[in-house]
């Protein structure tokens, strides 16, 4: 069904059972030309978006709560609420009217330069002079109360993200009936990093107001247990063993038991793991259009019988798209056997341009590129092909099924979806994943081959066993991969949120928290 606004008067929309603070709108809108507005898919159809309104499906009526840039917020004309119609029924869209200014503060400064390398354990890259934390505040207060204003008595408000980490202690001031639940979809780092935000302890206060907070992974629970421990007196109510799905034998990010529940000030919030998947069914109906197989066909023959590595991620220092592109520079240097038999294509897509910080990254990424390319090029070969412009969906699946090796490799990563996409892209089964025991979904992809980026030999060596690896271990390991990303893809995240939302309050898990 094609999603549609439906005209009310601006108070008298329905009050909803669940509300879902997240900062960007549910779908983009685009001006037509009649200047009517069209109400688009967002443009990652895989993300999370899609599955966050498919929530609506279970309720009479659901709320949305979002920003919406606006020169003048005081402007009579600002549309602040939109009833949008698709396929999962009828729910309110309230839109906060920030300021240019506002949001560049709140998203920009504070939550990008202060909060992101603090999250992602990059202590040197944190800065907190610019941040304007009454700003913060200021906007953090009017997504809650938007957020109050939209929910029914006893309504569930699902907040998500570190952009949005005081709205739940605001919330629960203002509606003390509803149940609040927090998804991060970052890591959580570990006291000694968390700690050196000024602002912790109204941060994790504001978490501790929660129902459920919830994580990707068991270690990010357990980063935030230990944070909270160290900043108030709480009791831990509930432990459970990590369930095998999430134990990668020996890789950085496993941890073997996990605390569920935590008592703070005599309010109870159940802490949980659940790592987002992928829309496992949509990918894989994608990877097998004929139009993919035609293009996944050009692409290999214009690689001929050279292997096609891909790297894909948006440039951040958190995917370490450099030390990737040193490390196969390294192995062209040390291996000449495999000039002209290899190319990798980086796609590195620029967001946040006008950021000093992805600026360096980004020139640091073509000055690497340019080095490869200008030592081994020659006139009928390109070691890399560097794009820094979004691949559209659609293309990248083909270039998932082309990959002899999809080579995922960050400092920090919450989850990372692009390995599990490519997984999911290869219904023939074949193609060799090498992951950073630093993304999330390390815990769960153990027939990748897990490798760390702070070692030039782990990096090194991986990518050359990917490079050499038979067909019957690719096809092996490929098997385990697709089992393990089927059991944990999007749907189950989906059913392991419900279970959670629709707890009693404060109840505890007596049974792991699963995701499947
Ligand atoms: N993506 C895309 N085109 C590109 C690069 C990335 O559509 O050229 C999508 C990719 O398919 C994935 C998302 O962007 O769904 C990136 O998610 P991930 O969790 O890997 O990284 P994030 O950017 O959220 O840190």
């Amino acid at each position: 069904m094609t999603p549609r606004t439906i005209d009310t008067k601006d108070d008298d929309h329905q009050r909803s059972d669940l509300v879902i603070v997240y900062h960007r709108q549910p779908y983009e809108e685009v001006e037509e030309e009649d200047g009517s507005i069209r109400l688009r898919e967002n443009t990652s159809p895989n993300g999370i978006v899609p599955t966050l309104r498919s929530f609506f499906a279970d309720v009479d009526h659901g709320a949305w709560i979002a920003w919406k840039q606006a020169d003048d917020p005081s402007n009579p004309g600002f549309e602040r609420h939109i009833e949008i119609q698709d396929a999962f029924g009828r729910y309110t869209v309230s839109r906060l009217p920030l300021t240019a200014h506002q949001v560049r503060e709140f998203y920009m400064v504070t939550s990008k330069e202060a909060f992101w390398p603090i999250l992602h354990s990059f202590r040197e890259r944190y800065n907190y002079d610019p941040v304007d934390w009454p700003n913060f505040r200021e906007v953090n207060w009017a997504f809650a109360e938007a957020a109050a204003a939209e929910a029914a008595p006893g309504a569930t408000v699902w907040v998500h993200d570190y952009n949005l980490w005081l709205v739940p202690g605001y919330l629960r001031q203002l509606r003390p009936d509803v149940k609040i639940s927090f998804f991060h979809h970052t890591p959580f780092p570990s006291a000694d990093m968390f700690n050196m935000l000024p602002w912790r302890r109204e941060i994790v206060q504001s978490l501790l107001a929660c129902d459920v907070v919830g994580f990707h992974i068991p270690r990010y629970a357990a980063n935030f247990v230990s944070v909270a421990r160290s900043l108030f007196d709480v009791e831990t109510t509930g432990r459970m063993r990590v369930e095998d799905a999430l134990i990668n034998e020996g890789t950085a990010l496993t941890e073997r038991s996990m605390v569920t529940g935590l008592l703070h000030d005599g309010h109870k919030v159940t802490v949980a793991a659940t790592p987002v998947g992928v829309d496992v069914g949509y990918i894989e109906e994608c990877a097998r259009k004929p139009e993919t197989l035609a293009r996944m066909q050009e692409i290999r023959d214009e690689l001929g019988d050279a292997q096609l590595i891909l790297s894909v991620g948006r440039t951040d220092y958190t995917k370490g798209g450099a030390q990737q592109l040193e490390s196969y520079e390294r192995l062209l240097e040390s291996r000449p056997d495999l000039r002209g038999k290899v190319r990798l294509m980086h796609v590195s897509v620029s967001a946040n341009r006008n950021m000093e910080a992805y600026a360096e990254i980004q020139s640091e990424i073509e000055s690497v590129a340019g080095r490869i390319n200008g030592r081994f090029g020659t006139f009928h070969w390109q070691p890399v092909a560097l794009m820094s412009r979004a691949v559209p969906f659609d293309q990248l699946i083909a270039y998932y099924r082309a990959a002899d090796v999809a080579w995922i490799t960050p400092i920090a990563d919450g989850m990372n979806l692009v390995c599990k996409e490519y997984i999911a892209a290869r219904v023939d089964c074949d193609g060799v994943l090498v992951l950073s025991e630093f993304a999330g979904a390390a815990v769960e992809l153990d027939a990748s081959i897990t490798t760390n980026p702070f070692s030039h030999r782990a990096m090194d060596q991986a990518i050359a066993h990917a490079l050499e690896m038979a067909p019957e271990e690719r096809a092996g390991r490929m098997e385990r991969l697709r089992t393990q990303v089927a059991a944990y893809d999007i749907r189950a995240w989906g059913d392991a949120q419900r279970e959670l939302l629709e707890r009693d309050p404060g109840a505890q898990s007596k049974t792991p928290v699963q995701a499947a």
